[in-house]
């Protein structure tokens, strides 16, 4: 415990889009407050790629973008997810044509990226290589990293009861259908054979501590866990790794995390959150588990899964009260 050679911390953060982000946030203003200037070399996001797709013939990245725009501080805080003060031109257009898809909304100044990001993927780019070109534009202060360089989108199995088992690209059960289709798995083809991206597993083993984000476990962190060698860069690392519930007083705070809990056979709750990353000492992967204070009485719980665990405020109201979240994690992790 403790940081190798004294001095800042490195903190890799697992994370996904909108709870990920004010999560990221937090933990650059956490080394703020410890007066850490150049954070990218301190702070590395290792982040969801599942959520990703084609559309319009562009990639559309839908959590590197909910991040990178919030710590860019171009990010729609009213709306949740986009660029702030966009336009639809572009998107009426592609409507007017019929390409696309009419229930999912482009940006223009979104589409912006998916077009820069479409272009250096054709010119040969990696999405690794993709994150440090959209990072250059901005002082983001954190290195982002996606989870693999592998296409390995999430699809998810609906129950129809016309029609039986139907699968569906992820994104369209979520804004479409906004999860009212059963689901019955959540799958991403190909990871079994995905690497983690190039850093990754080296992050993990040469941080100081991993904090794993109150973001979707099952949509979010769930991908991150599935690549083969970054669940065992966790189990193998020196550094505690601390998971923060997304779970607050038995409800999800928002989205639809509940219903792919359930989907997978875990009770919505910090303990049922807790179980499904395991403790190191068992066959999982986190040290400590923070929870809400709504969610104090089940810190006895968590600690009978071997987990230390401790009842903290957890709102991420802004900013500085991310950061009290993260100040706590880094405590738990003697860092
Ligand atoms: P998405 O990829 O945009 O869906 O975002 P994430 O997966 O990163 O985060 C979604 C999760 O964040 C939801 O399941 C929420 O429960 C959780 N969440 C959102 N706001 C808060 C908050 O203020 N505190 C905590 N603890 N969790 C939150
Ligand atoms: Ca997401």
């Amino acid at each position: 415990m403790g940081v190798r050679g004294g001095g800042t911390p490195r903190i890799v953060v697992l994370a996904g889009g909108v709870g990920g982000s004010k999560f990221v946030l937090g933990a650059r203003e956490a080394l703020r407050r410890r007066g850490v200037a150049a954070s990218a070399d301190h702070l590395t996001v290792v982040v969801n790629t599942g959520d990703d797709l084609w559309l319009s013939g562009v990639r559309l990245q839908p959590d590197v973008d909910s991040i990178t725009y919030a710590l860019a501080g171009v990010n729609d805080t009213q709306r949740g997810w986009g660029r702030q003060d966009d336009s639809e031109r572009v998107n009426a257009e592609l409507q007017a044509w019929g390409a696309g898809w009419p229930w999912f909304t482009l940006g223009d100044l979104d589409l912006g990226t998916h077009l820069a990001r479409t272009g250096w993927l054709r010119d040969g780019a990696t999405p690794t290589r993709v994150l440090e070109l959209m990072a250059a534009r901005w002082d983001l202060g954190a290195r982002l990293l996606p989870m693999t360089d592998a296409e390995v989108d999430t699809i998810v199995t609906v129950d129809e009861p016309e029609t039986g088992p139907r699968p569906m690209h992820f994104q369209e059960w979520w804004t479409r259908h906004r999860a009212s289709l059963r689901p019955l798995a959540f799958d991403n083809p190909g990871i079994e054979a995905a690497a983690p991206a190039p850093g990754v597993a080296d992050a993990i083993a040469a941080a100081d501590v991993v904090l794993v984000g109150p973001s979707n476990p099952v949509v979010s962190i769930g991908p991150i866990l599935a690549v083969p060698g970054i669940r065992s860069a966790l189990r193998h690392t020196d550094a505690p790794v601390v998971g923060v519930s997304p779970i607050i007083g038995g409800r999800v705070v928002r989205g639809m995390a509940d219903v792919c809990l359930t989907a997978i056979g875990v009770e919505t709750s910090a303990v049922g959150v807790a179980g499904l990353y395991g403790a190191r000492s068992g066959d999982g992967v986190l040290d400590s588990w923070l929870v809400a204070q709504e969610d104090a009485a089940a810190v006895n719980a968590v600690r009978a899964l071997g987990l230390d665990a401790h009842a903290r405020p957890l709102w991420m109201t802004d900013p500085a009260r991310s950061a009290d979240i993260v100040d706590a994690a880094l405590a738990l992790a003697g860092v």
